[in-house]
Formats: structure tokens, C-alpha cells, sequence
């Protein structure tokens, strides 16, 4: 563990979702972790997760306590922030047909419910290159994808039909998938790694 991921400070978004999991997974990891339930907390952070949950819920809720306007700017200057399925909903610049408040951080396009009723919940071994050569297991729960990645995105990781389901821009992260529920750290301590102000 590096002195820099001991000494973040991550919040994490909590007005609805699995937020709690992140939080103790940031604590394992010796970041400093707390809740973010208004625009003033995002004062006291270094970087910032979005668990998933409810897209629809998490827009709503985070439009009607003003956190929005705040999040871009700090986003705009450099703070790291990392999306998890509905969190990747929620800072992608668009999400088509839904017609609810979004941070639009994230130059992606990102598709709800993407793999159908059939396949609501599964899990599938990953290959995500920056993390090493063993497979990551990936925890999908009614989950997006990401669609369509602008010029300066990065796809971390793909499934083998070419759907991408991990990107970067930045100090930008969007996953579909839930790291939070599993027991592998290694994409929290990849988060950590970002480089922070
Ligand atoms: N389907 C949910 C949504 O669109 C996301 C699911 C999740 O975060 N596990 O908000």
C-alpha cells in the first residue's frame, strides 16, 4: 500500500445504492472514506465513487440537493471520480431515453438494462488489462454498457463480443459492473493509484 492511497480521502456518493460496500472496501484499502449526501461534502474529499442502485433515484435525488452544479466543477479541476453501474449512468454525458437528471461528466454513451431480462444478473471472469493478468470477476446486476466512447476514452475492459464494460478518461472512471461486491480490491486500489490534487 503507497502513502498516497493511505492518505486519500474518497467519498462516496450515498443517497441511494450500495454505497456502504464501497465505503468499507476504501477503508480496507486505508483510504479515508465517507459519505457524500450534500454539495458541502464534496469539500472534504479528494475523489469520489458512485455506487450503483437506481439511476433514476440517484439523478433525482442528487439533483434536488444541489450536488450537481458542485460535482462538475470539482470533476472540471482535476478530481478523480468513478462511476459503478448506476454510477456509470449517472456521469455519462448520454444515456438515451432517460429523461433524468444526470452529472454529465464522461464523455460515453451508456445504455440502462443493456443485457435484457434473460441476463439480469450473472458473473463473468474479466480480462482487464491495467489491473494484471488474472481475470477480475465481474458482478453484473441489471447492468449498462457503454456504447459509444469519445476521443479521449479509453476501453479497459471488453467482452468478447466487443461490448465495453470498464473505461477511463482521465481521472474518469465508468464500470457496469459492481467491484464493490466482490472480494478482489484490485479496482478500488487502481482508483486509489489516480492522481489526485
Ligand atoms: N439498472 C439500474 C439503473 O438503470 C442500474 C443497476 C445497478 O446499479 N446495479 O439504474
Amino acid at each position: 500500500m503507497t502513502a498516497r492511497t493511505t492518505k486519500a480521502r474518497v467519498g462516496v456518493l450515498a443517497l441511494q445504492g450500495d454505497f456502504r460496500e464501497h465505503l468499507e472496501v476504501l477503508r480496507a484499502l486505508g483510504a479515508t472514506g465517507s459519505l457524500v449526501r450534500r454539495p458541502e461534502h464534496l469539500d472534504l474529499i479528494d475523489a469520489l465513487v458512485i455506487p450503483g442502485g437506481e439511476s433514476t433515484t440517484i439523478g433525482k435525488l442528487a439533483f434536488q440537493y444541489g450536488i450537481i452544479p458542485k460535482l462538475r466543477e470539482r470533476a472540471a479541476s482535476g478530481m478523480p471520480v468513478w462511476g459503478t453501474c448506476a454510477g456509470a449512468i449517472f456521469i455519462a454525458r448520454r444515456v438515451p431515453g432517460h429523461p433524468h437528471p444526470i452529472a454529465d461528466l464522461m464523455d460515453v454513451t451508456v445504455v440502462r438494462n443493456a443485457f435484457g431480462r434473460q441476463q439480469e444478473s450473472f458473473e463473468l471472469d474479466l480480462a482487464i488489462p491495467s489491473l494484471g493478468a488474472v481475470p477480475f470477476p465481474g458482478v453484473f446486476i441489471r447492468s449498462p454498457t457503454i456504447t459509444a466512447l469519445g476521443p479521449n476514452v479509453v476501453a479497459m475492459s471488453s467482452l468478447p463480443d466487443g461490448t465495453v464494460i470498464a473505461a477511463r478518461e482521465g481521472r474518469l472512471l465508468a464500470t457496469s459492473f459492481h467491484p464493490e461486491l466482490t472480494r478482489d480490491l484490485r479496482f478500488h486500489e487502481y482508483f486509489l493509484g489516480i492522481p489526485r490534487d
